[in-house]
């Protein structure tokens, strides 16, 4: 259940909450630019580019020319999940499949990666930025601040 989407937004809270998704897009980048770096040692592979997206359902691709795209709401997710998608779409520059052989290649990198991945089927949908605000304490709706009434 996402309550905070089908929230009615005036044009300035909108722009307001886009103002804040670009700005968690390019956390995204920077923490993924940094992650690839870490992982691409280990699976090897090159990529030519890296894209960071805003997708309801994918959180990683990988192109036959290298383009690697990841989901910007990585960056509400466990680091831990975050190197996941990472190491995934990195193994796919040398497996364009899912076969037996590329997630032994996933294995041999994050043996653990299974629990990794449940746990993205299981609360991957929860990875909003509403839900990311609403859990800080940042309000979406700037109008309607309810009065403080003394006692
Ligand atoms: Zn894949």
């Amino acid at each position: 259940m996402d309550k905070a989407e089908n929230l009615d937004l005036t044009p300035a809270e909108a722009r307001r909450l886009e103002t804040f998704k670009q700005r968690y897009r390019e956390e995204t980048r920077a923490l993924i630019s940094q992650r690839l770096n870490h992982f691409q040692p280990l699976t090897g592979g090159t990529y030519t580019s890296v894209t960071i997206r805003d997708q309801k359902t994918r959180w990683g691709s990988c192109s036959s020319r290298g383009t690697l795209s990841f989901n910007y709401r990585l960056i509400f997710a466990p680091p831990a999940i975050l190197d996941y998608v990472v190491v995934h779409e990195l193994c796919h520059l040398t497996h364009m499949n899912h076969s037996a052989a590329f997630w032994a290649h996933v294995s041999s990198v994050l043996p653990d990666y299974r629990v990794r991945r449940q746990w993205l089927k299981d609360h991957g949908q929860e990875l909003s930025v509403e839900r990311h605000m609403e859990k800080r304490g940042i309000p979406l709706k700037l109008e309607e601040t309810p009065s403080h009434k003394e006692t």
